[in-house]
């Protein structure tokens, strides 16, 4: 049905949005144009993604209470990862021999043997998974768990809506983390925009290693940036990560020249950047920006070395070391804050504002 938009005569509408009307307003397709919302919303809902893990509850990923949602894959190699589970884009088989009752239906589905019962115990044989998931389904003991699936939009939406009174009441909402959002950027995008048409905020974590036109499309969805500088020495940046922290820092400098709300935080990892020279790089840095929400200390944690044997990603060349005490992590950020830079952490060297 066509109808006649006269909408300007005897206007209410704001002087400067009558004065942008046309002369003679074209008709409206009302019924079009609503068909055509729908299928917009339609299309975006139905958009898939890969996932590892929705988290309810967080309250260290953003302001409030919120829920995190880990996407697959990262481009960043990080030598101290505490979620190695997301580096990999696809599934990765994850087996966990102290929880084997040795009942054997893993070696009887898998198609590829990959599953052997022997005189030592279970062997995993890595070389032959394919990641098809048929074991995990089987384990009842819960051994085997397969790291990564599909979702679609309204799957992981919906999910995350089941928190929206926690999060009206706390400022919180949904947060994109990894693994690195913007490596799925037709996800992350039409994840943010549902979010918002339900009235939900977002933040995105991520390690700025993405073209900045990926940035540029998500922007004006979210909330805050929570943005990580991990080392500024660009050789070791490399050596720690596997790639240059030059597109890092640009990336950095185009969110907050564009008006982003942009929290930077900072892993810390003993023995490798807790140096001098790289906290007051990052006060140069941090100083030679527009405007920062704060700047926050990750210290590290163990957490990821025992993942990495559950994924059979345990190595060399790996960082393994002990959580650094609160005593440590204290004298890092009161360092930091003497170099000028507005933290995050409190004195004691936790969180003070999520
Ligand atoms: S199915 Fe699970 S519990 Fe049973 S043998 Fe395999 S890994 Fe162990
Ligand atoms: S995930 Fe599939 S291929 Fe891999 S061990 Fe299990 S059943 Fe075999």
């Amino acid at each position: 049905m066509r109808v006649k938009d006269d909408s300007t005569e005897g206007s209410t509408a704001p002087p400067e949005a009558a004065a942008g009307a046309p002369a003679e307003s074209a008709p409206v397709d009302v019924a079009g144009s609503d068909a055509a919302s729908a299928d917009a919303t339609a299309a975006r809902r139905a958009v898939a993604g890969r996932i590892f893990e929705i988290q309810r509850f967080c309250i260290d990923d953003g302001p409030g209470i919120r829920t995190t949602v880990f996407m697959k894959g990262c481009p960043l190699r990080c030598i101290w990862c505490h979620n190695p589970e997301g580096a990999d884009a696809n599934p990765v088989l994850s087996f966990q021999p102290e929880k084997c009752i040795g009942c054997g239906y893993c070696v009887r589905v898998c198609p590829n043997d990959a599953h052997e019962m022997t005189e030592e115990g279970h062997v995993l044989v890595r070389s032959r998974c394919v990641a098809c998931g048929a074991c995990a389904v089987e384990c009842y003991a819960g051994a085997l768990e397969l790291v990564g699936r599909d979702a679609t939009v309204a799957e992981v939406v919906d999910e995350v809506e089941r928190d929206l009174e926690f999060y009206r009441n706390s400022g919180g909402g949904m947060t994109l983390s990894g693994g690195e959002p913007l490596l799925q950027i037709d996800f992350a995008e039409a994840l943010l925009l549902e979010a918002r048409e339900r009235g939900m905020a977002s933040c995105i974590e991520t390690a700025g290693f993405a073209p900045q036109e990926r940035y540029e499309r998500i922007r004006s969805l979210v909330e805050l940036f929570l943005f990580d500088l991990k080392e500024t020495d660009d050789e070791r940046h490399r050596q720690y990560t596997g790639q240059s922290n030059r597109l890092i820092i640009e990336n950095l400098r185009y969110l907050t020249g564009a008006g982003a709300s942009v929290r930077l935080r900072l892993p810390i990892i003993p023995g490798l950047n807790d140096r001098d020279d790289h906290f007051q790089a990052v006060a140069e840095v941090a100083h030679s920006l527009p405007a920062l929400e704060g700047v926050q200390v990750m210290p590290y944690h163990a957490l990821g070395t025992a993942k990495l044997e559950r994924l059979g990603l345990s190595g060399d060349g790996l960082y393994e070391g002990e959580s650094p005490s609160p005593e440590t992590v204290a004298g890092w950020v009161g360092r930091l804050r003497e170099l000028g830079l507005d933290m995050i952490n409190s004195d004691d060297g936790e969180s003070s504002s999520q």
